[in-house]
């Protein structure tokens, strides 16, 4: 069996891979400790947006649960950062193992062939060519905007500027798919969309 967790905001139990631990540092700070790897009395909740937001309400509850007092006003934007991070790493791990596609045209019939599981979008790619290949996409499949540009989508998979890459339905977007999907549950907003093409 998979070890279980309970999120200190909502008390329900979980599987570890759907909650985030949180550890008391020795200078009795809150750390974010995102893969769970780290030494130190931890505590779990959701990667979700309300129970995340239900701590930053109730500090109280953080301290009961690490035994000392902590500040946890920014926790929000401590794991949305490191849930960024790791949309990163699935980045790098997709892209190594073959899992992205980038060009509209390749993008495009992946996406008509029904091998796309998510689409994510360049923080400056123009909503024309984002349009487009939504209406092909359908509803099933989400769009992701991310904070990066077009160029650094590009350098993912060795070209100059992509304003979207496709995500595979491969084993090695596994990882990136399950971040994209913290991503969405933690509420993160993309940095402000600038008119560009791609
Ligand atoms: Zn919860």
């Amino acid at each position: 069996m998979k070890p279980r967790r309970t999120c200190i905001a909502c008390r329900q139990v979980e599987e570890r891979t759907d909650l985030v631990r949180l550890v008391l540092s020795p200078e009795h700070e809150v750390v974010v400790d995102y893969y769970g790897r780290l030494p130190g009395r931890g505590a779990w909740v959701h990667c979700q947006h309300e129970c995340i937001e239900a701590l930053v309400r109730r500090p109280a509850t953080v301290a009961r649960a690490l035994k000392h007092q902590v500040d946890v006003a920014d926790l929000g934007a401590w794991i949305v950062r490191a849930v960024v991070r790791a949309v990163e790493d699935g980045l790098s791990l997709a892209a190594a193992g073959g899992a992205l596609v980038g060009g509209h045209d390749a993008l495009e019939r992946a996406l008509e062939e029904g091998r796309i599981a998510e689409v994510v979008v360049a923080s400056d790619a123009s909503e024309r060519t984002v349009g487009g290949l939504r209406r092909v996409a359908g509803d099933d499949v989400p769009f992701v905007v991310l904070s990066a540009t077009r160029e650094a989508l590009g350098t993912r998979v060795g070209k100059r500027s992509r304003a979207a890459l496709g995500v595979l339905v491969a084993p090695a977007s596994t990882h990136l798919l399950r971040q994209l999907h913290r991503l969405r549950n933690v509420g993160y907003v993309s940095a402000s969309r600038s008119r560009g093409d791609g």
